[in-house]
């Protein structure tokens, strides 16, 4: 699909019209029981969340866990949206879902990052919604940073005339061992603003981090470095006794206090927003050159002791070559100089010897 058509037609009145910004959307991960659900909307009334968000149906990496408390919770958020006059969102991955959430007056849907990540379950969640206009649907990142398929899954919703949509930034699965439950990836959300302008980006911190202590962090990254238009943070009454996602939930309290404290950041010159997010990329790849050190680090270990029980020298010439050569052909391909390559491979040579030379 033609993006500059999908681009023109988003309709931006939901978080353009009604709301500051951010939009801060803030519930618990799931619904549990009326009791929590209430207490947590009261306690969230008031302040600056505009949407109450709560799962019902509940997609969980192993089975035999808390798999969402269904359709009973949508009775539940009903009587939020009346009590308090917030809107309210679920997570949906079916068109039973849909047509439940809908029955029930739902205002906001969003499409987690397992479904997002497979094009039969959005093409029945797309049919499931024709006719549906006026919902605002918002689609969370795939699992694995892939942005056609991210971009694909908007284009199958805008086919069937929804045109209030949004997406959410909540990480992607690395298998290299980070300090975020899912790896924040601002690069992609720059190329997918590039080719999107119009399209609202939402933030979700909680399960970028997996705990309480970095939210902050990345909400301010999130919403004055990239630019993020709204922020989806859990929280809930009770975070210690939540069914599921504990670590990363924090009290309503604490959330208010969050966003007062990220209000009082601002940073209104744009030079200094442009350099600090270029920082961030650069950090964010420097944090990915380390642990594939780390793992090449260890792979010469394996390779030491192999080479210790099979008496094969540790310096093997012909292999060296070899590595140099392919190394600087693939480098210059990307504009990389012999020099750099040639400096950096002869120190990661040199401690590969050392760690093998080291093996007892
Ligand atoms: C959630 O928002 O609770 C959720 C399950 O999110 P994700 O799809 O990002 O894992
Ligand atoms: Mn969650």
């Amino acid at each position: 699909m033609e993006k500059n058509i999908l681009n023109k037609s988003i309709d931006r009145s939901w978080i353009d019209n009604k709301w500051n910004k951010p939009l801060i959307i803030s519930g618990p991960c799931s619904a549990e029981s009326e009791e929590q659900i209430l207490e947590t909307a009261d306690r969230l009334k008031n302040s600056y969340v505009q949407i109450f968000r709560a799962g019902i149906w509940k997609p969980r990496t192993k089975p035999n866990n808390f798999e969402g408390i269904g359709k009973k919770g949508l009775s539940w958020l009903k009587k939020v949206k009346k009590d308090t006059g917030l809107m309210v969102a679920t997570e949906i991955a079916n068109a039973e879902h849909v047509r439940l959430s809908i029955s029930f007056g739902i205002d906001v849907l969003w499409i987690g990052a397992r479904s997002t990540a497979s094009p039969f379950t959005i093409q029945e969640i797309a049919e499931a919604l024709e006719g549906e206009n006026d919902k605002i649907v918002l689609v969370k990142n795939p699992i694995h940073p892939d942005l056609d398929l991210w971009i694909g899954s908007l284009e199958r919703l805008f086919v069937k005339g929804i045109r209030k949509l949004g997406v959410i930034h909540r990480g992607f699965y690395t298998y290299k061992s980070s300090k975020y439950r899912n790896q924040p990836n601002w690069n992609m959300l720059l190329n997918l603003r590039s080719m999107l302008p119009r399209i609202p980006i939402i933030c979700d911190p909680s399960h970028i981090c997996g705990n309480k202590k970095e939210l902050l962090d990345i909400a301010k990254k999130a919403y004055y470095i990239f630019k993020c238009e709204g922020l989806m943070i859990e929280s809930h009454c009770s975070p210690d006794q939540a069914w599921s996602d504990a670590a990363q939930q924090i009290t309503p309290e604490n959330l208010i206090k969050m966003i007062k404290e990220l209000k009082l950041n601002s940073c209104d010159q744009k030079d200094a927003r442009d350099l600090d997010s270029l920082r961030i990329l650069i950090d964010e790849l420097d944090e990915n050159i380390i642990t594939l050190l780390a793992e090449r680090m260890n792979i010469a270990k394996k390779l030491g002791s192999l080479k210790k029980s099979s008496k094969i020298a540790v310096f093997q010439p012909k292999r060296w070559d070899n590595i140099m050569e392919k190394s600087l052909k693939l480098g210059s391909s990307f504009g990389l100089s012999d020099e750099l390559l040639k400096g950096i491979f002869k120190i990661l040579h040199e401690e590969s010897i050392k760690i093998q030379n080291n093996i007892k």
